[in-house]
């Protein structure tokens, strides 16, 4: 098959020349043949010089890039791909664990896959498609994914109803697209956790914060935490691992209060140091005491486009003010943004606003980021989304 070309204003290919994954559609010139949604396609700039092939998408990213090569995108292109995805998780010694079976296989562009979301629980590979053409991969990405890793894929769970264009009308369902026997406990680090790849936020669990759990469990001894949008508990079981005296979780989501008390009892069951509450994150910082020396805020995007950024880092602002305001005197606060338009900078200064509004002595013991199973494509510096302080609070 022949792929429809694209041809690029002039002064246009700078970027692909840099190797970024993106096309924009204000970039293009004119398009040979008619291609449809999620069709392959390849670009060209100046003099007809072949720059990359790659997915069109209708909106402003035109083109995820999928090779700067003039090659063809087949079955032995997705399985290339994929044992290299593999083959960088076992060199991290991520993969092939013992006491961790869970971590992110394929982080889209920083797996030179635009697009593509696989992490993996045990046996079973949870992929989320972000674009049309990745939909349309699917079947041929499962192939490639057994190939790829063998006996130890034992199901594929496919999820992408909500992360794909609403418009491109897919009708794309959730659902197994291998296997479907499925035993739902994950290991992380050694602590085990329910995931529920189906009705779950994201994948079911948020496979980023692994390193930084750990970084927790480390300062927990004698403190009384307090891990607020907990999601499903992951800080606060390696809080409990490490010596916490006290740890309260809370998330508004019923369901997921529901699933950390279920994973509490998982790894210390009957321990009363543990306490989960459903309720608004504001509602609780407001009405709580000064009680806690060790507090997560770890809240879900504030920001999921450039007009919001500035509402979003008054979120931050607001929300860190209150624990710098209430922290106990020698506090640790854990802070985190993952939204990927909140950059360092922004994130910090917002934090910083905060932290001067409490008029506490605060300091920066670590700037956490996202682990390496989630690397960050060198030529695209957007890939680089969680962005984390630990802070002092004297
Ligand atoms: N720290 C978690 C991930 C947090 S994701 C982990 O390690 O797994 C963000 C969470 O914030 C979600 O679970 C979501 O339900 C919750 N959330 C969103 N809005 C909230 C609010 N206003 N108050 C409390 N929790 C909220």
């Amino acid at each position: 098959m022949n792929y429809c070309k694209l041809f690029l204003k002039p002064k246009k290919e700078e970027s692909l020349l840099r190797f970024h994954p993106w096309v924009f559609s204000g970039a293009i010139e004119t398009i040979e043949g008619n291609p449809r949604e999620g069709d392959l396609v390849e670009i060209y700039g100046t003099n007809n010089r072949f720059l990359a092939v790659g997915h069109y998408q209708i909106g402003s990213i035109a083109v995820r890039i999928l090779s700067f090569r003039q090659e063809k995108i087949d079955a032995g292109f997705w399985t290339n791909k994929l044992k290299a995805a593999y083959t960088l998780r076992k060199a991290l010694g991520l993969a092939g664990r013992v006491d961790n079976n869970t971590f992110r296989l394929v982080h889209g562009e920083g797996d030179n896959l635009p697009g593509l979301i696989i992490d993996m629980y045990a046996h079973t590979a949870v992929m989320q498609a972000h674009s049309v053409g990745m939909h349309y991969a699917r079947h041929e990405l499962v192939e490639a994914l057994k190939e790829a890793m063998g006996d130890e894929l034992k199901n594929v769970y496919y999820k992408s109803e909500t992360t794909l264009p609403y418009k491109a009308e897919l009708n794309s369902e959730n659902g197994y697209l291998y296997g479907g026997d499925v035993e739902d406990v994950a290991i992380e680090n050694g602590l085990k956790f329910y995931v529920d790849w189906q009705k779950g936020q994201k994948t079911g669990f948020f496979v980023d914060q692994r390193e930084n759990r750990s970084l927790l469990e480390y300062y927990a001894k004698g403190r009384s935490v307090l891990n607020m949008f907990c999601y499903t508990g992951g800080f606060s079981f390696y809080a409990m691992r490490g010596g916490a005296e006290v740890v309260h979780s809370v998330d508004s989501s019923a369901k997921a209060i529901a699933l950390t008390n279920k994973n509490v009892e998982l790894n210390y069951p009957g321990d009363s140091r543990h306490t989960a509450y459903a309720e608004d994150a504001f509602k609780y910082l407001d009405k709580m005491g000064e009680n806690y020396d060790l507090i997560v805020l770890d809240p879900p995007a504030f920001a999921k486009h450039k007009n919001v950024l500035r509402n979003a880092l008054q979120g931050y602002r607001k929300l860190n003010a209150i624990a710098f305001e209430k922290i106990r005197p020698g506090g640790i606060l854990f802070t985190f943004s993952c939204s990927q338009v909140v950059n360092k900078e922004n994130f910090r200064l917002a934090v910083f606003s905060a932290a001067a509004q409490s008029k506490r002595n605060v300091r920066i013991l670590h700037q956490l980021t996202q682990p390496a199973d989630h690397p960050v494509n060198i030529y695209h510096p957007e890939g680089e989304y969680l962005k984390g302080l630990v802070l002092y609070v004297e």
